[in-house]
């Protein structure tokens, strides 16, 4: 799932390459995907635009145009763009494919068609599901410790579920909410009024980090190649039975959520605690 680090660094190399350049050809291959907020049709709306930019906010991109219209991108589980030569053949979950005056193309792939593509006007973002509810990105500079701290107080669950929920920040999912609660030494299923004073500060320091560091190694793997998601450097996340980084000890996997299709990882050692309910499983 691209997070706030992989989408930062998509952004970053679409920016130069997209500013300026016009669409020229605009296919929507799956309309549930791809939503027109504007009405009428998506892909007539679409040719004869201009990207002016490309941004991001948590897990959104955003993609602007001309005339004071956007595409959100919200990649969700499995969304992937690419840009690049044109492909010469349609993949079955290519949902949308735009071609460029740069002679380039633009895709957003998604084997699960789980994501999502909006096209809506830039001034009126909360029309985007998801938008009106998103708190500062995680890596803002105005979400300092104070901030933080104060919001995370209005939460009492646990502190994994805290950091993914776009409600608190803005950016955070299952990989780097493992990575961040290990490089803070902090037990994912901890709840949050049992962290102490100075607990709070390590998670703070590991949101950012943690969130730096990934965007600092993606900025030098990624290259071009932005439709590939590059995890391996990770220290827990997606590393069960493999040596925790820090202390050797063989990575943990609970798995939860319904039919255990999310899993977290963490170091036994390094992040110590008891596991609580009975909706985990322990493997
Ligand atoms: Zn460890």
């Amino acid at each position: 799932m691209p997070e706030l680090p992989d989408l930062e660094v998509i952004r970053e190399v679409l920016a130069p390459r997209l500013a300026g350049v016009e669409i020229v050809a605009a296919e929507v291959r799956r309309p549930l995907v791809v939503r027109n907020l504007l009405g009428g049709d998506a892909a007539e709306r679409l040719v004869g635009r201009r990207f002016t930019d490309v941004g991001r906010r948590g897990k959104f991109l955003l993609l602007p145009f001309d005339d004071e219209t956007t595409l959100v991108i919200n990649p969700m589980l499995a969304g992937r763009i690419r840009y690049g030569e044109p492909l010469s053949r349609h993949r079955s979950r290519d949902a949308l494919v735009l071609g460029l005056s740069d002679g380039c193309e633009l895709r957003y792939h998604d084997a699960k068609d789980m994501g999502k593509v909006y096209l809506t006007p830039l001034g009126d973002l909360t029309r985007v599901p998801g938008w009106a509810d998103l708190g500062p990105d995680a890596t803002d500079p105005a979400l300092t410790r104070d901030a933080f701290r104060g919001r995370l107080r209005r939460h009492t669950g646990e502190v994994k579920g805290i950091l993914t929920n776009q409600s608190f920040v803005a950016g955070i999912g299952n990989a780097y909410a493992d990575e961040i609660c290990w490089q803070a030494g902090i037990y994912p299923f901890r709840r949050r009024p049992s962290l102490s004073d100075d607990e709070v500060v390590q998670l703070y320091e590991a949101v950012q980090i943690t969130l730096a560091g990934a965007i600092e190694t993606l900025r030098e793997r990624v290259g071009d190649a932005i439709d590939v998601e590059v995890r391996d450097f990770l220290s827990v996340h997606g590393k069960a039975g493999q040596p925790c980084p820090r202390c050797g000890s063989p990575v943990s996997k609970v798995t939860h959520g319904r039919g255990g299709r999310s899993e977290t990882n963490f170091c036994r050692t390094c992040q110590p605690g008891l596991m609580h309910g009975g909706r985990q499983r322990r493997l």
